[in-house]
């Protein structure tokens, strides 16, 4: 069975800040979308992260379109209050957001309209004339194919588990991976009563202060992102020295590819909100990446072994796109979208994907300009019969 509505409408497949900004607009501008949600309520990663989690972007820089952040939540805003601020905001824009609808597969219309086929939960077919895949960068959660992970004894968990310290009180802990998760979780532990905590690096991450003299990194990090890489990797080490102690003789030497290169493989400087001074006090201790996994003993890049009580892998997410639009030939190597925001790919028009790129210039404010350009871009294919009605 193949359900349509009389006016096909946009779906948007995920409510977290991503789908429902371009929710918003698309209503904005007169469209009818229809929010897609598999989980029971909007903004699900949010609900599901650790405790003590603030944005690291500045409230006002992490507004979605048409709804300020409250004053009152400050200028770090708070994870609970970050959900609260989602659930004020699909409500505000009078969002039609279905819960508990997981969408499996997307597909192209085989009636010659240029819409797409949604499979999803329950056998649902449903069709609409474009669709925002806003599913999320950090999906599902990646561990690496260490050897010996099947048969590790020891107590390991991915750090979308981790929630607060207390569970750790008095146990050495390791945490894998330097990213920004993995630097709060380390702090929170040693802060938070932890007996022991090491965190395992591969590459030295870029730390940047979150604010310097009241001037927040994030500000920065709008300002240098159309500047030549080559310029930003120049500016980047010279705030570095500026900014950050060295910490060499902790472990952690200054990074040796610039800021703006790493930002391009990936992987965005770590703002901190408490790893440098934990490393140089002694409170979290560097060690060298995790090379394998063997009975209760973890071993390490530079041939040590150690036998933490606990491990927490901050080791990332993969997209998990393939089996929603892997068919589709629109992704790259490594799983990512070929296009996104606005574009669509060449062999999929009406396909939009929002979320899938991580600017040192803060994520929430890319998915807001995603927003404002895809809805832009769909409206100018509504007739505006049609958008009266929507
Ligand atoms: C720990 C952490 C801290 C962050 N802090 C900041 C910050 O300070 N500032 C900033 O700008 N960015 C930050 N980000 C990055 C980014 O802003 C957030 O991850 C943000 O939630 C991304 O929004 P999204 O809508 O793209 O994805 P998500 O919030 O992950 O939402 C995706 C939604 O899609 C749903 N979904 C997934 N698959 C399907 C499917 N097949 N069918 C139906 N529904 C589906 C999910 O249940 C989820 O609700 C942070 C990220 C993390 C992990």
């Amino acid at each position: 069975m193949v359900t349509t509505t009389p006016q096909e409408p946009v779906y948007v497949i995920g409510a977290g800040p991503g789908g429902l900004a371009v929710a918003a607009t698309l209503r904005a501008r007169g469209v009818r979308a229809v929010v897609l949600e598999k989980s029971g309520s909007v903004g699900t990663s949010w609900r599901g992260h650790y405790d003590r989690l603030r944005l690291h972007t500045t409230r006002r820089l992490s507004a979605l379109p048409g709804l300020r952040i409250p004053r009152a939540y400050g200028r770090w805003v708070a994870r609970a209050d970050v959900v609260r601020y989602l659930e004020a905001y699909a409500e505000k824009h009078e969002l039609d957001v279905v819960t508990g609808v997981e969408v499996h597969r997307i597909e192209r219309a085989q009636d010659g309209t240029g819409g797409w086929v949604l499979h999803a939960t329950g056998g649902r077919r449903l069709t609409g004339r474009a669709v925002v895949v806003a599913t999320g960068f950090n999906h599902t959660p990646r561990l690496p194919d260490w050897p010996g992970l099947d048969t590790y004894e020891g107590d390991l968990v991915h750090a979308r588990e981790y929630r607060n310290p207390e569970a750790y009180a008095g146990r050495d802990v390791l945490v894998v991976g330097v990213g920004n998760t993995g630097a709060e979780i380390a702090a929170d532990l040693a802060e938070g009563g932890a007996a022991r905590v090491r965190i395992a690096v591969r590459t030295v991450p870029h730390i940047v202060r979150r604010t310097t003299a009241g001037w927040p990194a994030q500000r920065t990090g709008v300002l240098i992102r159309r500047l030549p890489p080559a310029l930003v990797d120049l500016l980047g080490t010279g705030m570095n020295r500026l900014a950050v102690p060295d910490l060499a003789a902790h472990g952690l030497p200054r990074p040796d590819t610039g800021l703006a290169t790493r930002a391009r493989a990936g992987a965005i400087p770590v703002q901190d909100v408490g790893l440098i001074d934990a490393v140089r006090t002694g409170k979290v201790e560097v060690v060298a990446a995790v090379e394998a996994l063997e009975g209760r003993e973890v071993v390490l890049a530079d041939g040590t072994r150690i036998a933490p009580d606990a491990v927490i892998a901050a080791t990332g997410y993969r997209r998990a796109l393939e089996p929603l639009v892997g068919h589709l030939d629109v992704l790259d190597t490594h799983g990512r979208p070929r296009v996104s925001g606005p574009r669509c790919p060449r062999q999929a028009p009406g396909l939009y994907f929002t979320g899938f790129v991580n600017p040192i210039s803060g994520m929430l404010r890319e998915l807001s300009r995603d927003a404002h350009r895809i809805s832009r871009r769909i409206a100018r294919t509504t007739p505006a019969r049609e958008r009266k009605r929507g």
